[in-house]
Order: structure tokens, then sequence, then C-alpha cells
């Protein structure tokens, strides 16, 4: 069995997430050979006669394009790993500013920048935006999270690697959140800076914007029961990615509204940095911005000029 983990418009940090599962590595290995790592090993290009191809990160320029369709080629399964390579994940914020901005920004606006404008001429073009790998290739399987989390990946690894099937949780962090509704009272909408949550109640009853309803589990609601609201990294719940007529904006709206009486056009109003705090893993997916009442074309339009 070869095993290639490759990086594409992403922070590396899923990559380390297989390294952290530590010890186990080591049974991996016995099973499995990792031919091709970027970021664990000093190998330039993915060999042919992968079995299993790891893709992390998005597509955002013609190099991440180049080298997802030369996986495609050479390997038997691709496997979207992470949220940046399920829905665009934080690369897709990218598409909150223009290509021209982003260049400038990156090669010029950095501390690290060279000191006397010098850019490297050997840069790969951005693509007018961001995609998925889904949205560009065949892809065998997804594996959400910003990054995946250890204990779903001590489950799901072993079991590619072994060709077995697995059965896996399908409901949305609520669904693993062990927190109860409490009173919801004068209702306003608070910044995640603003008091210290109570520890037993909603966070979403309480006034913080938590995405659970509309997010995919498997992360054991790890953020609202270190009292931190969810914000979305495991990508949209399947009722989301299922119905057309369904989004993260419109269904959080309409989860607001019911919990606390209020119309929905005011729940509107309390909302804030839409971008940044309903698509910040799913602005770069093609799926998600087809929706009929996605807010995601708007939003690129209105920052992107
Ligand atoms: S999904 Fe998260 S951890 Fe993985 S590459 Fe993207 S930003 Fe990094
Ligand atoms: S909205 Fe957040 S805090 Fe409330 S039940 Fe769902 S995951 Fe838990
Ligand atoms: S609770 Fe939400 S933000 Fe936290 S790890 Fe799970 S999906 Fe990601």
């Amino acid at each position: 069995m070869k095993i290639a983990i490759e990086e594409l418009a992403g922070c590396s940090g899923c990559t380390i997430a297989v390294l952290d599962l530590h010890e186990m590595i080591l049974d991996l290995v016995e099973k499995a050979d990792i031919v091709y790592s970027p970021v664990i090993m000093d190998v330039k290009e993915p060999p042919e006669g992968i079995d299993i191809a790891f893709v992390t990160g998005a597509i955002r320029n013609t190099e991440n394009q180049e080298r997802l369709n030369l996986l495609r080629k050479r390997a038997k399964k691709i496997v979207a790993f992470g949220t940046c390579a399920c829905y665009g994940g934080v690369s897709g914020l990218s598409m909150l500013s223009s290509n021209a901005e982003l260049f400038d920004y990156v090669y010029r606006g950095v501390e690290t920048a060279h000191p006397d404008g010098t850019v490297p001429k050997d840069v790969p073009p951005f693509l007018y935006r961001a995609f998925a790998v889904g949205d560009m290739t065949k892809i065998d399987y997804y594996i959400t999270g910003c990054p995946p989390k250890e204990a779903l990946l001590k489950q799901i690894i072993p079991a590619l690697i072994a060709g077995d099937t697995l059965e896996l949780s399908r409901k949305s962090v609520c669904a693993e959140c062990d927190r109860t509704m409490g009173p919801v009272e004068n209702w306003s909408m608070k910044r995640r800076y603003e008091g210290i949550p109570d520890r037993e109640h909603c966070l979403l009853g309480q006034g913080y914007l938590c995405l659970g309803s509309v997010t995919f589990g498997r992360c054991a609601a790890a953020c609202p029961k270190n009292n931190v609201p969810c914000h979305g990294c495991n990508g949209p719940s399947l009722d989301i990615l299922r119905e057309p007529c369904r989004d993260i904006y419109n269904m959080m709206v309409r989860r607001i509204s019911d919990l606390t009486d209020k119309p929905q056009k005011e729940v509107e109003k309390e909302l804030y940095d839409v971008a940044h705090t309903m698509y910040a893993f799913t602005i770069g997916s093609l799926i998600m911005e087809d929706k009929e009442n996605s807010k995601i074309r708007d939003l690129i339009k209105e920052r992107s000029g």
C-alpha cells in the first residue's frame, strides 16, 4: 500500500494532524509506505502507483490545479482531507479580496517581503477563485475538519488502508453537544469576548453565535465542550448539503428566530461580518455558493469589486 499526502492551498495543519497520531504512525507504516508528502519528506514529485492520496488544501492557483490533476492520474483513490480540500476552507476567504490585492499584500505588504519590492518571477498565477478539490476532479472520500480530529483519524485511516467500511455518525455538532437549552430571555447577539458563557446551557440560547446546528459533527462537539461556540470548521451538516433551499445563513437565521421569537428580519440585523461568521470554511465551495439562498455570491462581489 502506497500513500501520498499532498499540500495545496492550505496551512499544513492537516498533515500535522496525521503526525499527531503519534505512535499509531508506527502501526501505519508497517502496513503502508508514505511515498510522498512535501511536509514530512524530501520527495518533489508524487510517484506512479499510489494507492491512496490524501489531498489537503484548496485549489487557488494553477500549480495547485496541475498537482491535483497529476495526483488524479497517479492515485487509485483520492481523499479530500480537511475542510480546505472539502469546501475551500479558510483559503476560500481569499475571495473577499481581489487577486491583485492578495498578490500585493503577500509579496509587497508583509514585513518579510523583499525590501526593494522585488517579486519572484515564477509565482504561479491565481485562478479567478478558490475551489474545493471536488469542484475540480472526482473525489473518492471526504474527511472534513480543520484539521480532522485525532479520534476520527484513528478510526478512519486504518479502515481505509485495510479497505474496510465504517459506520460513522452523520449528525450535526448539536447532536454531540451535552448542553441543555436554558431560559432564553432578552436575547441579543454577543461577541465571543463578551462575558463568560454559562457551561450548562446552549451557547446560542445565551446569545453566542454557535453554528452547531448547521455543522457536520464527528468532533465530539470539541468547542462547546470547552465553552467556545462552534464556528463551523467541519463544514455544513448533511441536511444543508442535501437540501437546495437550506443554507448556513438562512438556517441560522431561522433557528435564532424560532428560539427567540424575533422576526427573521430583526435577527438578520443582529448578524455581523457574515463572511467570517457564517461562511469562514465554505466560501470557496461551489456547492455552497450555488445554493438558492446562499449569500456567498453577494459577499464575493461586494468585497472584491
Ligand atoms: S483544513 Fe484547516 S488545518 Fe487543514 S490545511 Fe486547511 S486551514 Fe490548515
Ligand atoms: S447550538 Fe452550540 S451550544 Fe447549543 S446545543 Fe448546539 S452545539 Fe451545543
Ligand atoms: S465544535 Fe465546531 S468549530 Fe469546534 S471542532 Fe467541532 S466543528 Fe469545528
